[in-house]
């Protein structure tokens, strides 16, 4: 069965009973290990908890990893999604007029 070590650089630190190994005063707080066997692991949404015990862990990643991160994949422009913007004029449940803006996406496609 495949496994990993959780990727948080203070996983080994945070005080809790899953991470206590050793024995007599040969004790220590270990980072987590991960079972890759979890079914809802496998989901993609999911799948970063296959490398991290909690989202903590993960965040912790993030901010300590963050400019190496960003590097792997730079957004140097800004990105556009053509729409349509168009104002509609409705009335509510009482009959009072109003304005509604309705964007909707363009397929360019
Ligand atoms: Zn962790």
């Amino acid at each position: 069965m495949s496994y990993n070590w959780c990727h948080g650089p203070n996983c080994h630190t945070i005080q809790t009973q899953s991470r206590v190994r050793g024995s007599g005063d040969n004790k220590v707080l270990r980072t987590i290990k991960i079972k890759e066997d979890s079914n809802y692991r496998t989901y993609e949404r999911y799948s970063m908890f296959n490398y991290f015990c909690n989202q903590n862990c993960l965040m912790e990643y993030i901010r300590t990893h963050l400019q190496s991160i960003v590097a792997i994949a730079p957004r140097r422009e800004a990105l556009e999604t053509p729409i349509k913007v168009v104002k509609e004029k409705d009335t509510n449940w009482r009959g009072d007029p109003y304005t509604t803006t309705r964007i909707t996406t363009v397929d360019n496609a």
